[in-house]
């Protein structure tokens, strides 16, 4: 460049793609000089399978800068037509209170961290993780909290589950559903029942303990905004040996008798009211409580209390934690990433408040809504007399289409979900104001604040919360909701909480199968735009038509990207894509009559998910063996292909494998699978070694799930939120989910929903979006040669100091590799997890620990990372193996040394009785750079044995607090 470089050379649409990919240009040739290859695609060349290689360019637009993107995006939202929703059903308008904006929700300290699989390098959002399970079990008067659930219709769904592992009516394969329970969560509760092979029974609650079931559903207050004593009728239900459920308002919970006080055995429910925009159905934290009884029929993750080596309290992820790893297809559920950030906000909401501050806006809702009622009770119109926040209005089609003629004037949505009636549900946002506004909406007349001042005054006391149903319990007195009511606190506790987590703003997090890349502020800015955050998701389809707009367009994108014709945005999680992906399938072959269909194969590396997804569809897992090289073993697969020939439903591979390699048979694996009558599943978490360079849909597979949240940026959130939509073939179309509510273009109308909301998530799409759209298909070609670069460079720098596991064609991974410590542990005694704990000294999370297989860590760079940041890595892994060599050769004790004692927190080295035989320098500051930049672990080595036996998954008491 000089100073007559012609403008069209100074412009840089593609300058984010640089931008994105760690390396530069000559990083990039260095990395190949290391591995002997002169250029990107002759690395990808030796790596990538002729057989299923691309070799074009994907459709897509060109790539366009940050602030053009951005420009776009804006163009879409500016087609969404902000209104006033009352709509209610489960979905409320509320204020995420500005501190928590900031400094959490987009805040990268907090969104970009991983699952709390690292418990000493996690504990500020494990803090707030048990603060959220301690607001849940104190608002449901419950024993025990999980941290979380995806939504309220999938926790009701597995508080089934639940019911049936638990019920002592063994012989009922009945359920009982309220009528009126909110109708997303009717749809998912059925579609789920139906696989299962339970009866769904409907009817009035008070009529559930007449039937012989093994649960029941009940919905509190109901969806029309009624509330009833639940007593007699759990009463009823537990003569019967069936399990209660009850899915519950949290908000409505701070003024109403508990379903914990009425006998429930599980409640469930939605915080999104709790400071989580609605964001057109999502992402929320669902919350699940129940019994301690219970505690190991639990879907999801329990986070637990247990003590450090140092003996001090220290939090982590119990029981469950992997237990789809573990437990496979008889895992409680298929639940892996949740939705933690979400949850971590609403649990900030609630300490920010505190008890009284919650209540005083639970009460003010309900005088408003009180207001309301008598209103258009002096006007002679029918409404339920119990109420917490909901009014149903019962009118006449004349009244309806006149009430709605003037709602649309006057810019509000109403719920419209019943032909009869007419529905209001207010909200922490509601003023004097909009009541006037209502009034006049449904009675025609002008209001005057005077009328509401009058209104006021005089309430009908009958009507609104029954006497019997107020709440006495006191809840929420923990500290943790009583001390930071002002900014000032508030800030700086999140502050603390933020200091104590490894998040990728402090380092990579090589966690492998999890593509932990960057999550770029661009593609994050549009998630707090009011377009995105504010809609509900049952509005009117007139209004979102530019939000519908930005996620057909981000269907396209990824059904290019795949090689698939249609994809459905559903399911909010990888793991939901795989029972959305196999339900499709189930009911497709339903459809072909054949139903005796039931055989799933899944090779024995498969992500634990992977079966426990199948078992959800009543599918019968047949594993399939893998060679000694980690590919799937195609003796055993045709065998077990033909053995089953008859009854063969589908396949389960990973693709490139969960072993990180591309498996050179996989299009011979998948014509096995349809000559015999099969579909296959190919689970797309490992899509970021393919996407430009192969499509699954080429490849063979009839039905994929992407993880957004993996290869497409949407970033982790601590342990969510994430979305999982599945790329689908032609054929399987008609069969993917459709929504009660709202209405689909494609599947069957009556295609169960697999989620609560029509779109899963899809307030984070946009993060995707950007991504695509900045990237464009050179950039996403090139972020995938890069990301299968820095695989093979850290295999290669790494190879010489230990074994790595499997590798393809010409000695190469994809997109990630394994290293393996079994023959150190043989040796030296030293684990995996010593090594993991150990990186944390050096300022490392450590990568995915045995899994796919035991003892080893599987390492995923990501095209992200600068090669500094791989070089530093590299290092530490290598500085670790020769602190290894010295307890080889017997200058280390095997027990006392820093990879046994590590992490090593500043209590270490402030200790006066140190006595350890390596000095603290070689334990704190293994490597020089650290005395510059140092994250210190803020707990010593957690004791998982200890908090597993002894099982607290509340917020300990603080001696101090009075
Ligand atoms: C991450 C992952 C999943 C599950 O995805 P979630 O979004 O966590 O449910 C499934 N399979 C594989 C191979 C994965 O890596």
């Amino acid at each position: 460049m000089n100073i007559d470089t012609p403008l069209n050379a100074l412009h840089d649409d593609d300058a984010f793609i640089g931008r994105h990919i760690g390396p530069d240009a000559s990083a990039i040739q260095l990395m190949l000089e290391n591995l002997g290859y002169s250029d990107l695609d002759a690395l990808v060349k030796a790596t990538v399978p002729e057989s299923i290689a691309l070799n074009k360019p994907l459709a897509l637009d060109p790539p366009r800068s940050e602030q053009q993107a951005l420009a776009s995006l804006k163009e879409l939202a500016d087609q969404i037509d902000l209104r006033r929703s009352y709509i209610g059903l489960g979905y409320h308008d509320t204020i995420t209170p500005p501190v928590i904006v900031r400094n959490v929700l987009e805040n990268p300290g907090w969104y970009t961290a991983y699952t709390p699989y690292q418990p000493e390098i996690s504990q500020g959002r494990l803090e707030t993780l048990i603060a959220y399970q301690q607001m849940v079990l104190d608002l449901t008067g419950m024993e025990l909290a999980n941290a979380s659930m995806l939504d309220e219709a999938t926790a009701a769904a597995e508080a089934m589950a639940l019911a049936k592992r638990v019920s002592k009516n063994k012989a009922s394969q009945q359920f009982f559903l309220d009528e009126a329970c909110l109708p997303q969560t009717r749809d998912v509760v059925e579609t789920r029942a139906e696989r299962f092979g339970f009866d769904i029974i409907v009817g009035p609650a008070a009529e559930a303990g007449q039937h012989d079931v093994f649960g029941a559903l009940l919905q509190y207050p109901d969806r029309y905004g009624r509330i009833t004593d639940l007593s007699n009728i759990a009463t009823e239900l537990h003569d019967k040996k069936a399990i209660v459920c009850v899915a519950a308002d949290l908000m409505s919970l701070t003024l109403l008798t508990p379903p914990g006080e009425m006998e429930a055995d599980v409640v469930v429910g939605n915080t999104q009211r709790f400071g989580v925009p609605m964001g057109l159905g999502g992402p929320h934290a669902a919350y699940f409580a129940t019994r301690d009884a219970f505690k190991r029929a639990v879907p999801g993750r329990i986070i637990g209390v247990s003590v450090d080596s140092r003996g001090k309290q220290s939090y982590r992820m119990s029981l469950q934690t992997r237990e789809q790893h573990i437990r496979r297809e008889k895992a409680n559920s298929n639940i892996c990433t949740a939705q933690v950030l979400l949850a971590n906000i609403a649990a900030m909401y609630a300490m920010y408040h505190g008890p009284v501050g919650l209540q005083k806006i639970a009460l003010r809702i309900h005088r408003l809504t009180r207001i309301l009622a008598a209103g258009l009770h002096s006007n002679n119109l029918n409404i339920n007399e119990t109420f917490f926040d909901t009014l149903t209005l019962q009118v006449t089609a004349e009244q309806r289409t006149e009430i709605l003629h003037r709602a649309d004037a006057a810019r509000i949505n109403l719920r419209t979900t019943e032909t009869d009636a007419i529905g209001i549900s207010l909200d922490e946002t509601t003023t004097v104001d909009d009541i006037a506004t209502l009034l006049a909406v449904i009675t025609g007349d002008t209001v005057t604040p005077d009328n509401i001042k009058q209104l006021d005054s005089g309430l009908y006391p009958q009507f609104g919360i029954p006497a019997t149903l107020q709440r006495q319990s006191p809840f929420m007195q923990h500290a943790v909701f009583n001390r930071y009511h002002n900014e000032t606190d508030m800030l700086r506790y999140l502050k603390r909480l933020e200091n104590r987590d490894l998040s990728l703003a402090h380092a990579m997090i090589p966690l492998g199968s999890c593509t932990m890349k960057l999550n770029a502020t661009a593609e994050m800015m549009p998630i707090t735009w009011p377009a995105f955050s504010k809609p509900h998701p049952f509005v009117p389809a007139d209004q979102v038509s530019g939000y519908r707009s930005m996620i057909e367009g981000l269907e396209h994108m990824l059904a290019e990207i795949c090689g698939f014709d249609a994809v459905s945005m559903q399911p909010n999680s990888g793991a939901q894509g795989e029972y959305a992906g196999l339900l499709a399938i189930r009911r497709y072959l339903d459809a072909q009559g054949q139903k005796e269909r039931t055989v799933c194969l899944i090779p024995s590396s498969a992500h634990g998910t992977n079966p426990a997804s199948a078992q959800m569809l009543g599918m019968k897992v047949v594993v399939v063996a893998c060679d000694e090289k980690g590919n799937i073993d195609l003796e055993d697969l045709k065998a077990k292909s033909a053995q089953y020939s008859d009854t063969l439903a589908a396949l389960m591979i990973t693709y490139p494998s969960t072993h990180g390699v591309f498996e050179e048979t996989v299009k011979e694996v998948c014509q096995i699978i349809h000559d015999h009558g099969g579909q296959v599943y190919l689970d797309g978490a490992n899509l970021n070694a393919q996407v430009g360079l192969a499509r699954p849909g080429d490849i063979g597979a009839d039905v994929s799930h992407v993880n957004l949240h993996k290869t497409f940026c949407i970033p982790h959130g601590g342990g969510g939120p994430g979305m999982g939509p599945i790329g689908i073939k032609k054929h399987l179309q008609p069969y993917v989910a459709n929504h009660s509510v709202v209405a689909l273009d494609g599947p069957e109308k009556d295609s169960g929903a697999v989620s609560a909301a029509p779109w899963g998530s899809a307030s984070i799409l946009p993060i995707s979006w950007m991504y695509i759209t900045m990237m464009g298909a050179s950039g996403l070609l090139k972020a995938s040669q890069v990301a299968i670069l820095s695989a093979n460079y850290i295999a290669s720098r790494l190879e010489g100091h230990y074994p790595v596991l499997y590798t393809g064609k010409n000695g190469r991974v994809a997109h990630e590799c394994i290293i393996d410590l079994r023959p150190l542990k043989a040796t030296t005694g030293i684990t995996d997890e010593d090594v993991a704990k150990r990186l944390m000294d050096y300022g490392f999370h450590a990568p995915t620990m045995s899994f796919p297989v035991p003892g080893t860590l599987m390492i995923e760079p990501t095209e992200s990372e600068p090669l500094q940041e791989l070089d530093r890595f590299i290092a530490a892994m290598i500085g670790i193996r020769q602190e290894i060599a010295r307890i080889e050769s017997g200058e280390l004790d095997a027990e006392n040394n820093m990879l046994k004692q590590a992490p090593h927190t500043l209590a270490d080295i402030m200790d006066e009785s140190w006595d350890r035989p390596y000095s603290k320098a070689e334990a704190a500051y293994p490597v020089d750079s650290l005395r510059e930049d140092k994250f210190w672990p803020s707990v010593n080595r957690i004791d998982n044995v200890y908090g597993d036996r002894n099982l607290f998954c509340a917020c300990p008491s603080i001696d101090d607090y009075r």
